[in-house]
């Protein structure tokens, strides 16, 4: 073998680049400039792979090692030469081996990358498959030299150098050491890489999990251990909280964590944060950082996960992500979908968990993790089936259930329907009422619970969500005091009530209006809208910003004033119709506007109308009493 390389190597002086376009460095210089540090990560997981296989060469017992002989990387910036040397005393290579390793494995399938390159300019190969990590070192330097001596016994060294052109130089060398010396020659235009402090940040970025020693410049530069590489048993609450700090040094303590270890169908390591919810987070972006091998690939896994998912933190480790040339990018196929429908059920399983385990803390943490509970519920229907039982509302009893226990608890007595009301609603009098009669309401506090009523109506046929104001509940009723007594007309005194506010209230045949005897006498009267047809309106709304307003509410069918029978204002508007009809009608009216305002159903350009009106009612108000004062 040695004597083989001998011979080669004495031949050997100049040679072609295997590869038959000319074309290559160009390309992946201005393919891959978007992220040209990334050379540091390839050059410096390439001796990484070096120093594993000499290990596992030792462990076999079939390369032989003093002990002392540490395994590590070394990188050396030097400002005058304008060189970086990445160092390993890992396996090295052989002059026979650079010539396939580097010079020929490497362009045959630079060759395959340029054909599909040019075939489609926007097809983005995979580097891993095509061996182009070394080559990625071209983005920065306009030489490299390889100096490495093989862990086999009797190795000559071997020296390869190469300007980026499809020349390349490969000649035995004098190295006595074992291992790997890569030199790049910067271009002037990437002389940053050789500030300390900027090349010791993207090595960090990228290397800092790394299982072997690196130095930069003499110093340590990657000491702490992944923790997902760990078993799960053996770490506390404060490893995890201690390594979620070292990655989120500026970041709250997040909720609860969730320890990924797949083997099959794919290899994954991993630890995800369940983080406290931040109204400015960012939905549309991942925050869990991707990795190869310990390797930092990406700080986004935007493409893997579910986008319900992209509210967690943390870290992914696969050595089975299909990765593009640049890396940072991935090919979406089979198996990254599977990565995905699996972390999606181990989240859902974590918080079954936590929900069944631990109610009190799952409690705690809803208003942190029910966004994206409900986004994964309408997002995805497997999600939906596995979480569905932790689906809770907080109800106007202050208390917590899930939506299936309200479902299966009222299901007769309140017909297939769910009652609920906007968190902001939960102090009315309409509301007291609810309360009053112990009806079980829900409390919908976010905007994303509109299109998850929707999803549950879909999943749970029959169901009925119905909104406090889109009807009156029969349970609301005070039949006892029903003012159903005829006068000698025939006609029933809240029949007389309902038609004297019907023409109080003006000439609208969309209004109706109903006078009922209700259970408390503190509400005047409610509006009572369907809900289909306030969820259409509502849903225009948001998505016409309120630009149609008219045509939105041109749209509505009949609405429905319910007056109080037991009202006291009520009953005085009835009394004073005969003497004082135009006092009776602006009662009236400040009746119905002021459940409008109630309910929130009042049109912004009403409003001065409104208050127009109620000044002008409290001041013919004031001044009669004066009169009547001054007339007694
Ligand atoms: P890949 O790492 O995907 O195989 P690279 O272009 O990064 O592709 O490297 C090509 C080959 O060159 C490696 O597979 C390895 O055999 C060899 N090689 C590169 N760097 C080193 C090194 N520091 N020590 C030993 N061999 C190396
Ligand atoms: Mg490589």
């Amino acid at each position: 073998m040695d004597s083989i390389n001998l011979k080669m190597a004495s031949k050997m002086t100049k040679k072609n680049l295997q590869i038959h376009s000319e074309n290559i460095l160009p390309i992946i210089k201005r393919w891959l400039y978007s992220s040209r540090d990334i050379f540091v990560r390839e050059l410096v997981s390439n001796a990484c792979d070096a120093l594993q296989k000499l290990k596992i060469l030792k462990d076999q017992g079939k390369a032989d090692l003093s002990g002392s002989d540490e395994l590590k990387i070394e990188i050396v910036l030097n400002k005058e030469n304008k060189t970086i040397t990445f160092k390993d005393n890992g396996i090295g290579m052989t002059l026979d081996e650079v010539d396939r390793y580097i010079s020929q494995i490497a362009f045959s399938g630079a060759e395959d990358f340029v054909k599909q390159y040019e075939a489609n300019q926007e097809s983005e190969a995979i580097i891993g498959h095509f061996g182009l990590g070394f080559y990625s070192s071209y983005m920065v330097a306009k030489k490299v030299e390889i100096n490495t001596l093989s862990y086999l016994p009797g190795s000559l060294g071997a020296f390869w150098e190469c300007d980026g052109s499809s020349q390349y130089e490969l000649k035995q060398s004098e190295k006595k050491d074992r291992g790997t010396e890569i030199t790049l020659y910067l271009d002037e235009e990437h002389l940053e890489f050789l500030e300390e402090t900027f090349f010791s940040e993207v090595l960090d970025r990228y290397c800092r999990f790394l299982p072997y020693a690196i130095y930069l410049d003499g110093k340590r530069t990657n000491e702490k251990e992944p923790l997902w590489i760990k078993s799960a048993s053996s770490l506390s609450d404060s490893d995890y909280l201690d390594f979620f700090r070292y990655l989120y040094p500026f970041e709250e303590e997040p909720l609860f964590w969730l320890h990924l270890n797949v083997d099959y169908p794919f290899h994954l390591k991993g630890i995800l944060y369940f983080p406290r919810f931040k109204r400015d987070s960012d939905l549309t972006k991942s925050h869990i950082a991707l990795y190869c091998n310990r390797v930092f690939v990406a700080d986004s896994c935007k493409d893997i996960l579910p986008n319900y998912l992209m509210t967690l933190k943390g870290v992914i480790d696969s050595p089975d992500i299909p990765l593009n040339v640049s890396r940072s990018s991935l090919q979406i196929d089979r198996t990254v979908k599977q990565l995905g429908a699996h972390i999606s059920k181990k989240v859902a399983d974590s918080l079954i968990q936590l929900f069944k385990n631990k109610k009190d803390k799952f409690i705690s943490a809803w208003d942190d993790i029910s966004i994206m509970l409900k986004l994964g519920i309408l997002e995805d229907d497997k999600f939906y089936d596995r979480v569905k039982e932790a689906l809770i509302f907080k109800t106007l009893k202050n208390e917590w259930i899930t939506f299936d226990d309200y479902l299966s608890r009222y299901k007769e007595t309140y017909k297939n329907k769910v009652f609920y009301l906007r968190g902001e609603e939960a102090s009315s009098h309409l509301v007291d009422l609810y309360r009053e009669k112990g009806i079980e309401v829900l409390i919908s506090s976010s905007p994303l619970d509109l299109p998850l009523m929707q999803t549950l109506e879909r999943k749970n046929s029959g169901v009925k969500f119905e909104r406090v104001d889109a009807l009156i509940h029969e349970d609301l009723i005070d039949r006892s005091r029903e003012k159903s007594i005829l006068d000698e007309s025939g006609v029933s005194q809240s029949t007389k009530l309902s038609s004297l506010f019907k023409n109080l209230l003006g000439e609208d045949d969309k209004l109706e209006v109903v006078a009922t005897s209700l259970a408390g006498d503190k509400l005047p009267g409610f509006l009572v809208m369907s809900e289909e047809e306030r969820r259409l309106r509502d849903y225009m709304a948001t998505f016409n910003n309120g630009a149609f307003e008219d045509k939105i509410d041109s749209l509505m069918q009949k609405r429905t004033f319910v007056i109080n029978t037991n009202n006291p204002l009520v009953l005085t508007v009835d009394q004073l119709s005969e003497k004082e009809p135009e006092l009776a009608k602006a009662i009236a009216k400040q009746i119905f506007e002021l459940s409008l305002v109630s309910q929130k159903e009042m049109p912004p350009k009403q409003f001065n109308s409104f208050i127009e009106n109620t000044t002008h009612l409290l001041e013919s108000l004031s001044l009669k009493i004066l009169k009547e004062e001054k007339a007694r």
